[in-house]
């Protein structure tokens, strides 16, 4: 899968979609197409890959009832990812940098085409973000540059702006989110905006009442399993496991497919360290608690949300796993596991429902930055207080 040396990747292929391509391409021939669209969905289901194909069929030199043709010019710089008038804009790590506002916004433009950079590389490859990331107010400033720029090739440039919610994490959203909107308002002639949102209600209601909202839904078992044995060459029995974990998601499924090199994939790894998590609070070590709560950095709360994900799996398995159903797990691979922590901890399943509280509360604390040692210390206490007959 890994590219030869020097050698250019072209992006993988779209997968499922097709009512919404084939409208998105209609729409387009008949010069109607949204300038400003709002793509929201579930994480990794493919929005961002959507854009990427919306922005291919925008710049398309042999324009088409049926979509992009894949064989202009205009379409192979897209397909390996370096149209000069496709810009996509992504949350990074804020760059430790010192100086002016000048300073940052040259440093958050490098460190984005860092970014780009890996991913022509290795398209394909999972992402997992623990540490927190942004759309910076300086993030807008160079996007709002580029907008008032000439397109470089032809008439048209079109603008990617990913998880645009997460515009509304920093201190100064309301500034960064105004900036983009002041773009969306007044685009100059052929200037396309795409937008992609796991959770659309976090974005400022002007940004989204400028653009026209649509739905990407999940993708079924069968497609996320077929494009892993297909299009990303995974092991059959890899692709179950990992098609059965994605709930709809290829981005979430890439997260359990090993690394090349047999490094343990990413999700995989987060999902354990949940499971430690869950243990830890049903049948404790003495100090093991606090101990796990130290695995957890003290700062940079938003990183916890996917383990979090994990952990509330991990307790609706133990649910079915005490109502004597295991074969419903999701963890199917861990059902041993839950058996017998089932038994040990005396899990009743009227108590998971209170379990489940005390997990939506972390994630509250979690979405405002709050420390993620006492985020997570915190909730193995309402956890065991919630799961275990004698209090502890
Ligand atoms: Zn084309």
């Amino acid at each position: 899968m890994a590219p030869a040396e020097g050698e250019l990747m072209n992006l993988h292929p779209l997968s499922g979609h097709e009512a919404i391509r084939r409208a998105l391409a209609a729409s387009h021939h008949r010069e109607e197409l949204p300038t400003a669209l709002l793509l929201h969905g579930p994480p990794g289901v493919g929005k961002q890959r959507l854009a990427l194909w919306i922005g291919q069929l925008l710049l398309c030199e042999a324009r088409g009832e049926a979509g992009p043709c894949d064989a202009c010019k205009s379409c192979r710089l897209q397909l390996r990812l370096e149209h000069p008038d496709f810009h996509w804009f992504l949350p990074l790590k804020r760059p430790s940098v010192t100086g002016g506002s000048e300073r940052l916004d040259d440093a958050l433009e490098e460190a984005r085409w860092e970014r780009l950079e890996e991913i022509r590389a290795s398209p394909l490859h999972a992402s997992v973000h623990e540490e927190p990331r942004g759309l910076y107010l300086g993030t807008v400033r160079n996007l709002r540059r580029r907008v008032q720029r000439r397109p470089s090739t032809g008439t048209r440039q079109v603008f990617l702006v990913a998880e645009a919610e997460l515009l509304a994490a920093q201190e100064s959203s309301a500034e960064a989110g105004n900036a983009l909107l002041k773009s969306l308002e007044e685009p100059p002639e052929g200037t396309s905006f795409i937008l992609t949102s796991n959770e659309p209600e976090r974005l400022l209601p002007t940004i989204r009442s400028r653009s026209v909202q649509v739905h990407i839904a999940g993708l079924t078992g069968e497609e996320v399993e077929h494009f892993l044995t297909t299009v990303a060459e995974v092991e059959e029995e890899t692709a179950k496991k990992a098609a059965s974990l994605a709930q709809g998601s290829i981005g979430r499924a890439m997260g359990f497919v090993p690394g090349e090199s047999g490094q343990e994939a990413p999700l995989d790894d987060l999902r354990r360290k949940a499971f430690r998590l869950v243990r830890a609070a049903i049948a404790p070590r003495p100090g093991e608690r606090f101990l796990r709560s130290l695995d957890f950095p003290p700062a940079g709360g938003r990183g916890l949300g996917e383990t979090l994900s994990f952990v509330e799996s991990w307790l609706r398995d133990l649910a079915v796993v005490a109502l004597g159903d295991p074969d419903s797990v999701l963890n199917s691979d861990a059902r041993a596991g839950l058996e017998e922590l089932v038994t040990r901890g005396r899990i009743r399943p009227e108590l998971i429902p209170e379990s489940l509280h005390a997990v939506d509360r972390a994630r509250m604390l979690a979405a405002g930055n709050v420390n993620p040692q006492l985020i997570v210390h915190g909730l193995l206490h309402d956890l065991a207080r919630s799961l275990t007959v004698e209090a502890p």
